[in-house]
């Protein structure tokens, strides 16, 4: 008897009202997509998803279903039927499969169908019972059992597995449509790109830089970094803004305590045209509160000065350690603390405005028309794409 499908539990998906069958869909082409195995099939029901994997291996699959989000826990399961003495011969033989070293067990059972004639209790007593008159060495530990069978009583089936894995929680990469993230090569803006697509939402990447100031070891790191959180949603394109003219134009025209504000805004000015032309519908930032200069609530109102468009900053109330500690657990960490610096290190002033007014910055800008410079940096925009990565069996080691 092997494990021969996959049984999927989604996370808070499942009480997601009328949303649901689309987050099954988003999530069902998703797994799809990822797996790209032809015997693979993929069957999405209300509230669970199976994997059948017809000859395809299951430590494979494993790796992959990780950070695939919406999956709250997924297990390699066995089928039966309904009839009792059908599930304890299936449950011992998988325990016994298990076994190897360890000494204690539990079962676990959910009754998804209610009219089983057996409840839960009931059903964990007779299939330990069983399993316990089938082996020698085991013993029933509740609290911190070495193996857990898991039983899933289903209408059609019944589903047996001593394996469950978590998933990445959240939910399913693009169901809640793409928003533009304005990624520089820093801690935080991976972080909250990472946050938003475990919320569902799809990323256009755009980052600015400054040759010959910020060298192209910069842009690789951004590079990197936007394909490495490609592993929690879909593909990600990103749009490498040149931003060189701009800068120098802003050190020429504003005071140089506003200009790290002023430069803010044409960023957000510019993300703002690239999340029109890409159907997005917000923007997301790194911005924590009070972890910088432009990081102040009065900063953040001259920023957002130039746009009705929603902002996200799923970072602002989190703390740079929390910032750090997710960094590392989704792999920025390292390629972020690379000492290559971004357009906005290179140009940042002495003194810059903690709580800049935005009338000042307003009026130092009117000197200039901006808009051709954006039009031009626009046009001059890179994109380059990046498809969605595979996990490697490493990380999980
Ligand atoms: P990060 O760690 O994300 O670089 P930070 O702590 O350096 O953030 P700021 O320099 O104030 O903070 O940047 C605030 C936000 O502005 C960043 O989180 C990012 O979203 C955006 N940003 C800054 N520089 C760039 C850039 N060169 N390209 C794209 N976005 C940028
Ligand atoms: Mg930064």
């Amino acid at each position: 008897m092997n494990y021969d499908r996959i049984l999927i539990r989604y996370g808070e998906m499942s009480t997601k009202g009328r949303n649901r069958s689309k987050f099954t869909n988003k999530m069902k082409s998703n797994i799809k997509r990822l797996l790209s195995d032809d015997r693979i099939q993929i069957e999405a029901q209300r509230d669970r998803m199976f994997i059948y994997l017809n000859g395809a291996s299951f430590e494979k699959v494993k790796v992959n279903l990780a950070d695939v989000s919406g999956i709250q826990s997924f297990s390699p399961v066995v089928k039966t039927s309904q009839e009792l003495n059908e599930i304890k011969a299936a449950a011992l033989e998988l325990v016994k499969r298990s076994m190897s070293g360890k000494t204690t067990f539990k079962v676990e059972t959910r009754r998804a169908d209610k009219t089983f004639p057996l409840d839960t209790h009931a059903l964990n007593h007779a299939i330990g019972g069983h399993v316990l008159r089938g082996t020698e060495q085991l013993t029933v530990d509740v609290r911190n059992p070495d193996i857990t069978l898991v039983v899933e009583v289903r209408k059609e089936a019944v589903y047996l597995s001593c394996e469950t894995y978590p998933g990445a929680g959240g939910l399913p990469a693009g169901a809640a449509g793409k928003a533009v993230l304005l990624l520089s090569g820093g801690l935080d803006s991976p972080v909250a790109g990472y946050m938003m697509m475990k919320r569902g939402v799809e990323i256009e990447a755009v980052h600015f830089f400054s040759p010959p100031y910020t060298s192209e070891r910069a842009k690789q790191k951004v590079v990197d970094l936007a394909d490495t959180l490609t592993k929690f949603g879909g593909n990600i394109r990103l749009h490498i803004v040149p931003f060189t003219h701009i800068q120098e134009t802003i050190h020429k025209q504003v005071p140089e305590n506003y200009t790290m504000t002023s430069t803010r805004r044409i960023m957000m000015r510019i993300a703002d045209r690239i999340r029109q032309q890409t159907g997005s519908l917000a923007l997301v930032t790194g911005e924590s509160l009070g972890q910088v200069a432009s990081q102040t609530m009065e900063s953040m109102a001259a920023i957002n000065d130039v746009t009705n468009t929603p902002v996200l900053r799923p970072l602002i109330a989190s703390d740079k350690l929390d910032i750090m500690e997710i960094a590392r657990k989704i792999g920025t960490h390292d390629i972020s603390i690379l000492p290559f610096e971004d357009c906005c290190t290179i140009f940042t002033p002495a003194a810059p405005k903690t709580r800049p007014k935005t009338e000042k910055v307003q009026f130092f800008e009117s000197f200039l028309d901006f808009d051709p410079l954006i039009d031009q940096a626009i046009h001059d925009t890179e994109i380059i794409m990046l498809p969605k990565k595979a996990t490697e069996l490493d990380d999980l080691l």
